[in-house]
């Protein structure tokens, strides 16, 4: 007997067996109980077969941890207090820390906590490449760069799935904005897409091999996403041998036939007419019609079955999970404080002296406000989360007086913004171009305004310390719009440029998901710290960074524009287009377009401050190119300061190239080391010969031309005070 229907595969590991207990259970399965694994019977639930021991299987959103529960057919939350959960950094965040073994342990918590509420897909990790600064959901992706976003994936993915939970990397493919996101026409060469849109994927595929992927909503070349013919069969089955579940994006699917005939196993949505499906009734019609086969539903049940039996969903070997387990939020609190940037420390403010410091005053909302409850699919119900005031009162106990005011009005509606007090998710799917931020825009009232900058001035003038801490919320950092612009709301420019004319050392905090502009008052500023949204330990790491127990290490994911004209999808391409977008700046997505055409960004891509200084020396390179790898490259890193602290070295490769164009440098890797005073480690890299490739459309693969090359060692994108040169006499055609 090789299974019973209880524990429906006994012979784990043994791929031949359990293919012929797939086809043994495809045996027994009727129409009817096919057609109820491929579709959703709750917003969140597709059902399983009771007398055939297969169980339901259950999703959950994703990425910032385990989302709360909400009744099985309607968007009202449960209400009670089983769901309180950890509250991860955003994906944005983790790819802050350049730390892929702290991206393993964030994968290890969000699947122990996915685990522990008793999910088996956490809809995450978020990688969709941040193309605008706009875009809505940029807080849930990580990066402009397809090097980072891979070296960040994999390992969040191996963690999250080591706890018999899959992972549900997306959205599939080229979500880069919210702007009529159910049905914009992306337009986009080969080349970018295959050198800068798909690379992630196919490492969170290939390598990370998660058992889930989700559909994009938006088109690629006509087509949608969640039944994409070339994404999903061609690219992801037979290109990536992809064996796990693709399921929709929630209501992505708008065609039975392609749903059915293109790859796609799972239709899920947000409405309650289950039946109504595109994979379920509509489906089993043309299924009696003869238009389609069988064969195709048992395709997507046995991706079902093989992701059942990886989880032990069906053996009884199940490991259990945890959540709200502190040893999770102690992970959390490392993540939270690696993901700090320090963009400028130019008079040597920070680290605040907490001895010296007496009196604080902390202006702005973001130092008082919770992001964890907004941003759309991704809120959390926190367990709880620190602010940055809290934060600060936490670490300096009694012997400060710390002072908050506001500084700024910020009419937050979070994620229940719609006038009947509705879940937008309900709604999510009418006929929209987006939801309206320029609504959320119209904030001003210069006489109310006017008092809280007064209030905040006042403050400010009587302090040791001036803590300014603004940015961006979840009403612009939020799914389902994108932002109008990328100047700051609520008057924030006006006040921030007040208070430096006080206070010079007015120490400014921005939190926000997405670049944001600072073209008005940063040459003013002398210290500023960034972040994304860093979870709900997020107040105190700050507070640990700001008072110097942590010494900041987080460096930018992404470019910091001057302005939003100089960012390449509005300057070279569009955004958000029309019912097309064109994504007209082919690969110069990010630092590679800032680089190439000598823009000056305002804080580049990799860059990110420490309070200890770092020098870089000694590069070695040795090239065999018919040795894996094909490039060693070797560079001595010492801590020249006076404390301890961690640096990322980066290293970046220059092409020449006759036959097309290539842009200045792009980054292939880097290590994060941490060092103590006047220790110095000699780090190694291996490059393959894909590193020095760009993807060629007349020959429709990866080519390395022969040519001459540069590798560059730096500590962010504009600083890269090593290089090396060498040449490849061969040219080599590589994979897909
Ligand atoms: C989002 C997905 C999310 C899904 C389920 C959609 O609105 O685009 O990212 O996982 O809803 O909540």
């Amino acid at each position: 007997m090789i299974y019973s229907y209880a524990g429906v595969f006994q012979n784990k590991g043994d791929y031949c067996m359990l293919k012929e207990n797939i086809e043994l259970l495809l045996e027994k399965l009727t129409l009817d109980e096919k057609i109820d694994m491929i579709h959703g019977c709750g917003l969140f639930e597709t059902k399983g077969v009771e007398r055939l021991g297969i169980p339901a299987f259950r999703y959950s959103d994703g990425p910032m941890g385990c989302r709360m529960d909400y009744h099985p057919t309607s968007w009202i939350p449960m209400g009670d207090s089983h769901d309180f959960t950890s509250y991860l950094p955003s994906n944005s965040a983790l790819a802050a820390t350049w730390n892929p073994d702290l991206a393993l342990e964030a994968g290890r918590v969000l699947g122990a906590e996915a685990r522990g509420r008793g999910k088996d897909m956490i809809l995450a990790p978020g990688i969709n490449i941040v193309r605008s600064p706009l875009c809505g959901r940029n807080f849930e992706y990580m990066s402009e760069d397809p090097c980072l976003i891979s070296e960040i994936v994999v390992p969040l993915i191996k963690g999250i799935e080591e706890n018999d939970v899959s992972s549900c990397v997306k959205h599939f493919a080229l979500n880069n904005q919210e702007t009529r996101r159910l049905d914009v026409d992306v337009t986009v060469s080969e080349r970018a897409l295959r050198e800068i849109y798909l690379p992630g994927f196919k490492a969170a595929i290939e390598k990370g091999e998660a058992k889930g992927i989700m559909g994009a909503y938006n088109k690629l070349r006509g087509q949608h996403c969640c039944h994409n013919e070339y994404l999903l069969d061609t690219i992801l089955r037979k290109e990536w041998n992809f064996k796990g579940i693709s399921v929709s994006d929630w209501g992505g699917v708008h065609d039975t036939m392609e749903a059915a005939m293109n790859g796609l196993d799972v239709e899920m949505s947000v409405t309650d007419n289950f039946d109504d499906y595109y994979m379920a009734n509509p489906l089993k019609e043309l299924i009696k019609d003869g238009k389609v086969s069988v064969e195709k539903i048992d395709d997507k049940i046995r991706h079902i079955l093989y992701v059942m039996n990886e989880l032990h969903m069906l053996d009884g070997e199940r490991k259990a999970g945890s959540y709200n387990n502190p040893v999770h939020r102690e992970k959390i609190l490392k993540v939270a404080q690696e993901a700090i940037v320090l963009l400028k420390n130019d008079d040597k403010v920070l680290p605040i002296s907490a001895g010296k410091t007496k009196k604080i005053a902390i202006i702005g909302d973001n130092a008082n406000r919770i992001h964890s409850n907004g941003g759309g699919s991704a809120e959390i119900k926190a367990l709880y989360e620190i602010t940055p005031l809290l934060g600060m009162h936490m670490l300096l106990g009694g012997n400060s007086e710390i002072k908050y005011v506001p500084g700024y009005f910020a009419n937050v509606q979070g994620n229940v913004w719609e006038e009947d007090g509705e879940s937008w998710q309900a709604s999510s799917l009418e006929d929209r171009i987006a939801y309206d931020t320029r609504k959320r825009d119209k904030n001003a009232d210069p006489v109310r305004d006017a008092r809280y900058r007064e209030d905040a001035l006042k403050i400010a003038k009587e302090a040791d310390t001036v803590i300014f801490v603004g940015g961006l919320n979840h009403d612009y950092d939020v799914e389902g719009a994108d932002k109008g612009n990328m100047k700051l709301p609520y008057e924030q420019d006006a006040l921030i440029k007040e208070l430096l004319k006080v206070r010079k050392d007015t120490i400014i905090v921005m939190i926000a998901g997405s670049p944001v502009d600072m073209s008005e008052w940063v040459d003013q500023a002398s210290t500023l710290v960034y972040s994304s949204f860093i979870g709900m330990e997020g107040g105190f790491a700050l507070a640990q960074v700001l008072c110097g127990q942590i010494n900041p290490s987080g460096k930018l994911p992404i470019t910091m524009p001057k302005c939003l004209e100089d960012s390449p999808a509005h300057k070279l391409g569009e955004f958000p287009g029309g019912d097309r977008v064109d994504y007209k700046e082919g690969i110069y997505v990010g630092y590679r377009y800032f680089d190439t055409f000598g823009c000056k960004p305002l804080f580049a891509f990799g860059y990110g401050l420490s309070y200890t200084d770092f020098m870089l020396t000694d590069l070695l390179v040795k090239t065999d190119a018919n040795q894996i790898p094909a490039a060693k490259v070797m560079v001595k890193i010492e801590n020249t300061g006076k404390v301890s602290g961690y640096e990322t070295v980066q290293i970046y490769v220059h092409s020449e190239s006759k036959t097309v164009e290539r842009a200045n440098k792009e980054l292939k890797a880097f290590q994060k080391v941490f060092l103590q005073p006047g220790e110095s480690k000699i780090l190694e890299f291996d490059l393959n010969l894909e590193d020095f490739s760009y993807y060629s459309e007349t020959e429709q693969c990866f080519v390395t031309e022969a040519g001459s090359y540069t590798i560059l060692a730096g500590n962010s994108s504009n600083h890269c005070p090593l290089q090396a040169e060498f040449v490849l006499d061969k040219t080599y055609h590589l994979h897909k």
